[in-house]
């Protein structure tokens, strides 16, 4: 392999096209490729869950099986294989654990997850893949750094590795009750009694990924600033301090090739930059579709996300009316808290013409929504990255934003005195900011001029994966070579 290239075991709870709840399976499932484009040999591991579709499975070679034991248990472990777009996936076969109703909501969760940790490190030395660098990312891979420090760095195999630790979204910790920490984990008692492991009396997954990772990242700068407050560092910003010489933020990128108007079949009428009358007859189709007033003169503003606090629901729930009598039409496609999903589903009545509420989850049509939509919504509470702007911004779609973590790193707002700008932001977390950001938006909709302006600017950007995966590049090839240099935690 040549100077500066790499190998690297990427360890993800979820990845497209095999598994999907949210952004960190686009991240899984388009990272590794754009590793692979600078020359490394990245290969990507998952659980083998029930929910991956047939023709996958079918798809998928045994490398090996044996046996292993988590704490007390001694199990089984199958390794399977296959490769897509060129990256090696491994799956880690175990019916106990991953043949299950659900992916997360289980009772297990932590031994589910600490089961997952092990078998990635157990299974290195028989399937002749010895990675520089293992990439965990999220709760459900936290306790991979910590199993490692506590006794893999040991054994001569494993000594060289490094781990590093990216956090999709500090909200989601896996906290359990502590008994737990000796009983699955089976590591030695000082890791919960330094409290390295603990927050608040409960093993904390996240926590453990972060004070044991050679190096964290996180994926956006602003998000990296933000978790070491209180404000943003839902009760872990003080181990992200501590850890704060090792910490960075890296944005993250979309899969430039899956998002393309030019070529997505998904789409009713396929469309580059400049051809805004195609953009157009996209949007002529999502509101047949959906059963909206058909008029391409009407502001069209899409709104696709998980539906929960985090995404800014109270501010468009408290100024609803408001919104709707700008003149926009809105389209909401999003699951998630009842009470959410119920609002709109009660406003759709009073709306039938203007607005669509799709409680559901469709890929199919979020890519008509982005490319039929003029604005798309995101007035995030906090937000780590953020792909729907990015995804907008690919389509030609202006993003509404609150100017939060990755948000704020990639939306500028637009400014008439100089005509700069790819959206409209926001600072303070309040429905009435928010209202007139939409109102500003959309009276400058209505000059078309500075309209197809700043569509065609936007489709101009880049927000592929190339240049962030320059940037893990340059910190796999800082971490490698800083030989001597350990977590000062242990
Ligand atoms: P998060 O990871 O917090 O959910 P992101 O913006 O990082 O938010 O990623 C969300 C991804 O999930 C985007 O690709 C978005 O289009 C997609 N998505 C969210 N809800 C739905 C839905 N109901 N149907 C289809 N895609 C959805």
């Amino acid at each position: 392999m040549k100077k500066g290239k790499k190998k690297i075991l990427f360890v993800a709870s979820e990845a497209d096209p095999f598994i999907k709840t949210g952004g960190l399976a686009d991240v899984a499932g388009s990272l590794p490729q754009a590793l692979r484009e600078e020359g490394h040999d990245v290969r990507l591991v998952i659980p083998q869950y029930r929910q991956i579709p047939e023709e996958y499975k079918e798809r998928m070679e045994s490398v090996c099986h044996f046996r292993t034991k988590l704490a007390w248990r001694d199990t089984y472990l199958g390794v399977n294989r296959l490769e897509e777009d060129g990256v090696p996936v491994y799956f880690i076969d175990n019916k106990y654990y991953f043949d299950r109703d659900s992916i997360y909501e289980n009772d297990d969760k932590h031994e589910q997850f600490a089961f997952f940790s092990q078998a990635v490190l157990d299974m290195l030395p028989v399937i002749d893949f010895k990675p520089d660098i293992i990439h965990a990312n999220d709760w459900q891979t936290g306790p991979l750094p910590l199993l490692f420090a506590d006794r893999y760095r040991q054994q001569s195999y494993y000594q060289d590795i490094k781990t590093v630790f990216t956090i999709h979204n500090l909200k989601y910790q896996g906290q359990f009750a502590g008994h737990s920490a000796g009983d699955v984990l089976g590591v030695a008692p000082h890791h919960w009694e330094s409290g390295n492991i603990r927050h608040n009396g409960l093993l904390n997954y996240m926590k453990t990924g972060i004070m044991y990772a050679d190096h964290i990242t996180t994926v956006s700068e602003s998000y990296a600033r933000e978790i070491q407050t209180s404000y943003f560092g839902e009760g872990l910003d003080y181990a992200l301090r501590m850890r704060a010489d090792d910490l960075s933020g890296i944005l993250n990128g979309i899969s430039y090739e899956k998002f393309d108007p030019k070529t997505n079949k998904n789409l009713a009428v396929r469309f580059s930059k400049g051809e805004i009358d195609k953009k157009l007859a996209n949007k002529i189709h999502i509101q047949q579709k959906l059963g909206l007033e058909v008029n391409a003169d009407k502001p069209l503003i899409g709104f696709i996300s998980r539906m929960v606090e985090q995404k800014g629901l109270d501010l468009v729930r408290a100024v609803f009316d408001e919104i709707m009598a700008t003149g926009a039409q809105f389209l909401i496609l999003g699951t998630g808290q009842r009470e959410y999903e119920e609002f709109f589903k009660a406003k759709q009545h009073k709306y039938p013409d203007n607005l669509s509420v799709n409680i559901k989850y469709d890929a199919q049509l979020a890519d008509q929504i982005y490319a039929g939509s003029d604005l798309f919504l995101m007035p995030s509470r906090f937000e780590p990255c953020g792909l729907s702007q990015l995804i907008s911004f690919r389509y030609g779609t202006i993003p509404i934003v609150r100017e939060t973590g990755g948000l704020n790193d990639t939306v500028v707002s637009y400014n008439e005195e100089t005509g700069e700008g790819t959206g409209f932001s926001f600072s303070n977390y309040n429905a009435h900011d928010m209202l007139h950001t939409i109102e500003r938006a959309v009276s400058f909709y209505e000059q078309k001029g500075v309209w197809n302006k700043l569509v065609n600017r936007v489709m101009d950007l880049n927000y592929s994966w190339h240049n962030s995966a320059k940037k893990y590049s340059k910190l796999y090839n800082n971490l490698t070579e800083e030989k001597a240099k350990r977590p000062k935690q242990k």
